[in-house]
């Protein structure tokens, strides 16, 4: 909870705190300024020509902590991430709630790209403020969020803009995947037009895949066209393919050989697919752990966060196929892991017709 001393360091709330009770300008359950006076204060920082930036942080399938641990237990992980966000941010900048599970804070340091950089991944590494337990009376969530950000005056004069472009990068981080943040980039998000981006259609991507395995093409291309298709409308960075037969791991995506997967060292993954038929991970370590041929290859190519799964029919299996992303701790959805669980099901029936018509 702000203090009265907190505040009056800005000339904004110190007019405010001379009229108002502080209880008046925070919100009731994180003790942050409340949205109106959050909001205010970017106007009055705009106005004065301020150097600042703003984020807006969105906690990942926060819906899913209330219907899995009751509204309580939300209330307390937002209570959490309020407290830490606020003990981060310290005398480098104020934290607001926005409404529900979203928080606006600004910083002021400088709006270099590198310092926000270095700023943010401070509040996604050593379990601070998100990827972290919060541990309750009874149960413990594993917290993360997504972070969108633009600076005033580089990114936008007024407050409008700035707003749209906070808010644009933070759904673009949903959509990668979210746990992350994005900082706004003029080159990279000007043209960024989030208005028209459809959410994920488990019907339409699976009809797609069947028409794909339907058609009279070899196999290879099937799975080239599927890895297009699904690539784009779930903007992931790559898909990888390993073959059994031939240990052979493919870049479907770029159609290139990466190389091998060792029978002997890499059987812990092996055993994994089998019993559970997915793996999935967001550091290499984790990789090299369980299949150290196959992370020498991911780190070769900065491939960070996995979803596996095991292509098999009855009790045959003819691979892997995956999912990879360049960046770390990557969330997968429910619609990946479904979606990749029918296009490996659709290998295998090629696979098992073809063997099954030679012989
Ligand atoms: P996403 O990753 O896309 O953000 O998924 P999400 O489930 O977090 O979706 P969204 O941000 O839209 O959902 C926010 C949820 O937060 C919806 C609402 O049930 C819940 N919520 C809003 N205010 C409160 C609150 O004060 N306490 C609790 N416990 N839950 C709240
Ligand atoms: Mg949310």
């Amino acid at each position: 909870m702000y203090s009265i001393e907190e505040l009056e360091k800005y000339d904004y709330f110190k007019e405010l705190l001379k009229i108002n009770k502080i209880e008046y300008l925070l919100d009731s359950l994180t003790g942050l300024v409340q949205r109106q006076y959050i909001i205010d204060f970017i106007a009055e920082l705009i106005k004065d020509k301020k150097e600042f930036t703003m984020a807006i942080l969105d906690l990942d399938f926060f819906k899913q902590i209330n219907d899995n641990y009751g509204h309580d237990v939300g209330d307390i992980v937002i209570k959490s991430v309020a407290e830490s966000l606020k003990t981060y941010l310290g005398d480098l900048g104020i934290a607001g709630r926005y409404g529900g599970d979203e928080f606006i804070f600004l910083y002021f340091g400088s709006s270099d790209y590198a310092n926000l950089h270095e700023f943010y991944n401070g509040l996604y590494h050593g379990s601070i403020v998100l990827r972290r337990i919060i541990k309750t009376s009874t149960v413990s969530p594993f917290i993360t969020g997504t972070i969108g950000s633009a600076s005033f005056p580089k990114d936008a004069d007024n407050y409008t803009d700035l707003f749209k472009m906070s808010d644009k990068t933070l759904y673009r981080g949903k959509q990668k995947g979210r746990n992350c943040f994005i900082i706004y980039v003029k080159e990279k998000h000007q043209n960024l037009d989030v208005s028209n981006i459809r959410p994920i259609d488990l019907f339409e991507l699976s009809i797609t895949l069947k028409n794909i395995f339907d058609s009279k093409e070899s196999l290879k291309t099937k799975i080239m066209q599927s890895s297009e298709f699904l690539i784009k409308n779930l903007r992931v960075t790559k898909m990888l393919f390993i073959d059994s037969k031939t240990d052979r791991i493919f870049d479907v995506t770029g159609d290139k050989l990466l190389g091998f997967l060792n029978k002997e060292t890499d059987k812990k993954l092996l055993k994994i697919l089998d019993k559970d038929q997915i793996f999935i991970t967001g550091v290499n370590n984790d990789i090299t752990r369980v299949a150290p041929s196959l992370g020498d290859i991911t780190a070769k190519n900065s491939l960070k966060s996995l979803l596996m799964i095991r292509i098999d029919i009855f009790d045959t299996s003819y691979g892997a196929i995956m999912f990879a992303e360049t960046r770390e701790h990557r969330i997968w959805e429910s619609q990946h892991k479904a979606i990749l669980v029918s296009l490996a099901r659709l290998i295998a029936e090629t696979y098992y017709i073809e063997e099954n018509k030679k012989g």
